[in-house]
């Protein structure tokens, strides 16, 4: 059976890697579940950090790096 749209998620994220929100880097999801509210709930994704921020008014999360989250940034309407 054919998952349709998994195909594009796959196309986009081929190897779970995405970008830090702040710098751009590329970094490693490690999230391997369909919830990434809940992986930020638990604090981090081994080198990167779910973070939960506001954009157009509504929540999102902003894969943000280590190094970013070390140094203090945060996305716009963090609420933590
Ligand atoms: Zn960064």
């Amino acid at each position: 059976m054919a998952q349709k749209g998994s195909q594009f998620r796959a196309e986009a994220n081929p190897a779970l890697r995405t970008v830090c929100a702040h710098c751009g880097k590329s970094i490693p999801t490690e999230v391997g579940h369909p919830h990434p509210l809940d992986a930020e709930d638990r604090g981090v994704w081994r080198e990167t950090w779910g973070l939960v921020g506001m954009e157009n008014g509504s929540p999102r999360v902003f894969p943000t790096c280590d190094e970013c989250y070390q140094a203090g940034w945060r996305p716009p309407g963090f609420v933590h």
